[in-house]
């Protein structure tokens, strides 16, 4: 109960043959909303700060950092704290000494020689200081990187991908597409069992707000362990914070309208708990 590292979390999310929820940061209200739900929902989850929010705090990871470090502290449900899209090597750099356990460093933009040097530098960096390492093999085709519909992982690329590099967990394409508002993408389950009976460290599924809940469960049966869910909880929460603005113009509290989108926000994170528990 608090602050866990990712590791933990995901052998015991493999071992269950559970999924693990992993939900994006942006505000304080988001690692709220995310420990709020975590403990509705009696699981473990996982808040990840992605490169371009510490870009929207101006570049500075620290605040946001230890703002969401501090929340999983509080909580009463294991939380890990994780930086997600990393792209910078600097920033990766900092990740330990902020109270991350994990990073998830994407090279997925550079061809995959380059992508596999890339990431075996900042694996090694990292093991040193203790973190896992999760990445993601894109140069499969399809030059918006991974997450494009219609692209695919290998696997026996993935394989010698994690081979090469020593990560401890691959983001795989079998589907999904980020920032999906509806839930319309139409997951690979099959290639999903091949890649888990292929690569031996936990797959990971980005995308997943595009994903439907039975298919969720699917990809978990299958072999995915931890699953990224970013746009979906937003949704609920700006169409919370809309509603309350709209319920009145003259509202002005901020109170008002962020405390209707972390209450939004954990509820959904709360039933994607759930789901992925199942
Ligand atoms: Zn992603």
């Amino acid at each position: 109960m608090a602050l866990v590292p990712l590791a933990g979390l995901l052998a015991d999310a493999a071992a269950g043959g559970h999924g693990l929820g992993a939900f994006n940061v942006i505000c304080l209200e988001h690692a709220e909303a995310i420990a709020a739900g975590a403990e509705r929902a009696g699981r473990p989850a996982v808040l990840q700060i992605s490169q371009n929010a510490v870009r929207y705090h101006e570049g500075r990871l620290a605040p946001i950092a230890a703002a969401a470090r501090e929340v999983a502290r509080a909580s009463t449900a294991d939380l890990a704290l994780h930086l997600d899209h990393v792209e910078d090597r600097a920033l990766a750099g900092a990740a330990a000494g902020n109270g991350f356990g994990s990073l998830m460093f994407d090279a997925s933009r550079l061809d995959v020689d380059a992508n596999v040097a890339a990431t075996r530098e900042v694996v090694e960096q990292a093991h040193r200081e203790g973190l896992l390492v999760e990445a993601e093999l894109g140069a499969i085709g399809g030059k918006d990187g991974a997450h494009t519909p219609g692209v695919r992982t290998d696997p026996d690329e993935a394989v010698w991908f994690v081979e090469a590099t020593g990560v401890d967990a691959l983001a795989v394409a079998v589907g999904s597409s980020h920032a999906m508002t509806e839930r319309t993408a139409r997951l690979d389950v099959e290639l999903v069992a091949r890649l888990a009976q292929a690569v031996p460290v936990p797959l990971v599924l980005h995308g997943s707000s595009g994903v439907d809940d039975a298919s969720l469960v699917a990809a978990v049966r299958a072999g995915i362990v931890k699953v990224n869910i970013g746009t979906a909880v937003n949704v609920a929460l700006t169409a919370a914070v809309r509603a309350r603005l709209d319920d009145d113009p003259a509202l002005v509290d901020p109170r008002r309208y962020l405390g209707a989108g972390r209450e939004a926000m954990a509820a959904r994170v709360a039933e994607a708990l759930k789901v992925l528990a199942a």
